[in-house]
């Protein structure tokens, strides 16, 4: 079955074939979105182990690139867990 999002599977559907969970971008189930600051950043990385969704970006040097916003569902998680305060959550506008 080929889905373009989500919002197509049927009602009462779940993800059943293994490592498929990528063709189902989440991004858009958002109310809030977190925005990174890169200056505040100190690469720890602790955002990335905490984010539910992988969807905090690392480069092949270990350091933080971003948020993957197709994925990201906007729990809040990597604002309440960062040291620096350098990802805050903003109100979602579509
Ligand atoms: S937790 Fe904060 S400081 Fe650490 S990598 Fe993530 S955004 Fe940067
Ligand atoms: S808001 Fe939640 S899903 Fe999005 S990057 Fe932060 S921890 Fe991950």
């Amino acid at each position: 079955m080929a889905l373009s999002s989500w919002k197509e599977l049927p009602i009462g559907t779940i993800i059943t074939k293994p490592g498929s969970a990528r063709e189902f971008k989440t991004g858009d189930w958002r109310s809030q979105r977190p925005i990174w600051d890169p200056e505040k950043c100190i690469h720890c990385l602790i955002c990335f182990i905490y984010c539910p969704d992988s969807s905090i970006k690392v480069n092949s040097e270990g350091k933080m690139t971003g948020i993957d916003l197709d994925y990201c569902k906007g729990c809040g998680i990597c604002e309440e867990e960062c040291p620096k305060q350098a990802i805050h959550m903003e109100i979602e506008k579509r």
